[in-house]
């Protein structure tokens, strides 16, 4: 074992020959990989000369001395909003359908380009109205309905600056989200439909502002039409204002490294971080990696399952695709209301071609059994993708086979809050090439990819090490809000000159890269140093397993032991030959020094919204100490929610335990 411990997936990687095998299509993306790496001025210019800007002068590229080493489109001038519908009115575009929207009591709306160009006007009038001009902050808290698109894209529209924060977020988090940035105005509705109940969000508004001396309006969109609150001179409902809104309002011209929003990141491993997008940079990499990815036709329709507090749904609901002037599809609710069909019925209802989600969801599904898709006619689909962590061959293979009908390719794109965009990730819409189940495959045009050591040196392919980004690319964050020294610290500082990601990867002899995880969740095991996805990675390889979550407990002798919580996938049950078959598969797959001290099995894991595990919990519960410090998970998680999951999970172990 190395000491970053053994490869994941190692399975696969013993697999592939040792000589490399370059295919046509995979030589041509690296080539535009270089190209673009190269002659960074050249290759980004003609991309945005595909787009508006009112001003083009001076590089579209230029260095600069300190992180994050480089800037794009300073001088050159445009808006967001402007380059994803006004662009579109007067051509062919303008009454195509940009979003057929599904709320999850099954409500419809359609908009066409042309219609959601004049909500967007609309709704930056109101928001003008309410004092905001151009670099203000303005929070939304919103469900995933219309009048959020119309919100951020009118935020924009003013040169202002949006901090989208999920709407499952607490009063507490929104209030820290809301101080942080120090907003003007808050966009929020009464509420949101979930699961058949209502989240009330305005209420959660009105306690946030009981701490937050920045806010001047509210502007409040009725959704649920339950009973709320409306505070004298600072609250508007958005259904009266906009009937004296104007119908256009002129884009604010910004300079291309202008701020187009804050988002904070899901807060995994801390204080929650705000990442902060230019306008050029990040619209031209949205631009671009939307179809490389994608590859969205005339004939497709786009279905981005991210909530809009996420990037994801920052960058592939509302900016990418429209930029594209592609067609999408926006859905409100659960996966599971009514029932476990509801996507599987909105691709048969709508006809989606091409579906992008996350594993968890996909291992959800895997969960509930084949018969909930088997019920629908999914033969619209064309590609599939996935997002948010590493998928695990089996669960690749079940969305390759179940959902895709094993002619669908997937689109296994890594990227983070921070890049923007999608960094690496097969690109049909450039060209084709033999993928691997777990594989990002290559990176996209500019990015500087590299597999590197503790010290940064690069390391052989196939050796396990950290992925760093060694050059700028557009879509790049610019600093963290009101924090550069953080910035700098967190991304910059560990390999300088290099923008860190702090995820482990490797690069095979095909010059594939392999996402496997965080590297900032690592167990430190009598000296040898094991990432907790990599165990969880091995762990979920046994078909009895479902899901499973790793964490270091501290020990007297090794510095750390592994502790595994294992989700059986239906049909097993716990035994404890079941437990000694996992160790030692543990033990077969990855040596000795790796197998569990303990292994529950629980029928759930405590997870955030964003649906990354609570590792902090678990531990909290396995190392039998009552509910730690929360403050950062609060960020995340009420501390109701933190402490419901706590008591969930130690009665489940406190049951495996007798
Ligand atoms: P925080 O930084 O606050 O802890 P976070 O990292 O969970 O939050 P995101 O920016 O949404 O928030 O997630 C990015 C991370 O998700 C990546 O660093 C990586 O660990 C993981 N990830 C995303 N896509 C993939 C993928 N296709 N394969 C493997 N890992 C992925
Ligand atoms: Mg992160």
């Amino acid at each position: 074992m190395t000491e970053h411990g053994t490869v994941a997936h190692g399975e696969l990687k013993e697999a592939l020959p040792v000589e490399t095998r370059i295919s046509p299509g995979a030589a041509r993306i690296m080539e535009i990989n270089r190209d673009a790496i190269e002659h960074p001025n050249e290759f980004w210019s003609k991309v945005a000369s595909e787009l508006y800007f009112s001003e083009r002068t001076g590089p579209a590229f230029e260095e600069i001395k300190e992180a994050p080493y480089g800037r794009w489109f300073a001088k050159w001038k445009t808006n967001l909003s402007y380059n994803c519908l006004d662009r579109w009115i007067g051509t062919e575009t303008q009454h195509k359908v940009a979003f057929y929207w599904e709320g999850e009591n099954g409500d419809q709306r359609t908009l066409t380009y042309l219609q959601l160009y004049r909500e967007v006007n609309r709704m930056a009038s109101i928001l003008e109205t309410a004092g905001v001009k151009a670099g203000d902050r303005v929070t939304v808290y919103m469900p995933m309905i219309p009048e959020a698109i119309f919100t951020m894209m009118g935020i924009v529209r003013l040169g202002a600056i949006h901090s989208v924060v999920f709407g499952g977020f607490t009063a507490q988090a929104l209030a820290d989200r809301i101080n942080d940035s120090k907003s003007k105005v808050v966009v929020t509705a009464d509420g949101g439909w979930r699961r058949g109940k209502i989240v009330e969000l305005k209420k959660i508004v009105d306690q946030a502002l009981a701490q937050t001396p920045t806010i001047e309006k509210v502007i409040v969109v009725k959704r649920t039409a339950q009973p709320v609150e409306m505070t004298e001179g600072r609250d508007v409902w958005y259904h009266d204002a906009v009937k004296g809104a104007a119908d256009y309002v002129a884009p604010v011209m910004v300079e291309g490294t202008h701020p187009s929003y804050i988002l904070y990141t899901s807060g995994t491993t801390g204080k929650p971080k705000g990442a902060c997008h230019s306008t050029a940079g990040y619209m031209v990499w949205l631009y671009y990696t939307t179809n490389a990815v994608f590859n969205i036709t005339p004939k497709d329709l786009f279905w981005c399952t991210a909530d809009i507090g996420w990037v994801t749904g920052h960058s592939y609901i509302i900016y990418g695709p429209t930029l594209r002037g592609a067609t999408s599809l926006m859905y409100e609710g659960a996966a599971d209301f009514p029932a476990w069909d509801r996507w599987w019925d909105n691709i048969e209802k709508y006809g989606v071609s091409i579906l992008y989600t996350s594993p968890t969801a996909i291992r959800g599904f895997i969960k509930q059994g084949e018969k909930w898709p088997e019920k629908h006619n999914l033969s619209s689909l064309r590609i599939l993708g996935t997002v948010g962590e590493p998928i695990n061959p089996e669960a690749w293979n079940w969305y390759y086979r179940v959902i895709g009908k094993s002619h669908c390719p997937i689109v296994d794109t890594w990227w983070q809050t921070e890049t923007g965009g999608i960094m690496i990730s097969p690109q049909p819409g450039i060209a084709t090439y033999p993928l691997k189940p777990g594989s990002g495959t290559l990176p996209l045009a500019g990015v500087d990819a590299a597999v590197v050591d503790e010290h940064g040196k690069e390391l052989p392919r196939a050796e396990k090490g950290l992925i760093v980004i060694r050059r700028p690319w557009p879509g790049q964050f610019m600093t963290l809000w009101g924090d550069h020294q953080r910035y700098e610290q967190v991304y910059f500082s560990k390999f300088p000159g290099f923008y860190y990601p702090a995820d482990f990867c490797y690069r095979d002899t095909d010059h594939y890269f392999w996402l496997l995880g965080r590297a900032d969740e690592v167990m430190k095991i009598a000296g040898h140093r094991i990432a907790t996805t990599e165990l969880e990675d091995i762990l979920i390889m046994h078909p009895a397993v479902a899901e499973s979550a790793v964490i270091g407990k501290a020990d007297e002798i090794k510095g750390e032991v592994p502790v595994a919580c294992v989700i059986l996938k239906p049909g097993h049950t716990p035994s404890p030959q079941l437990r000694q078959e996992l160790l030692d598969h543990v033990r077969n797959n990855m040596g000795p020094i790796a197998v569990p001290s303990q292994i529950y099995f629980v029928e759930k894991v405590p997870k955030t919204r964003s649906a990354k595990i609570m590792r902090r919990l678990i531990r909290d519960v396995v190392e039998e100490r009552p509910l730690g410090d929360v403050t950062t998970l609060e960020d995340e998680t009420s501390v109701e929610e933190a402490r419901r999951a706590y008591n969930e999970l130690k009665a489940q172990i406190d049951k495996a335990r007798t």
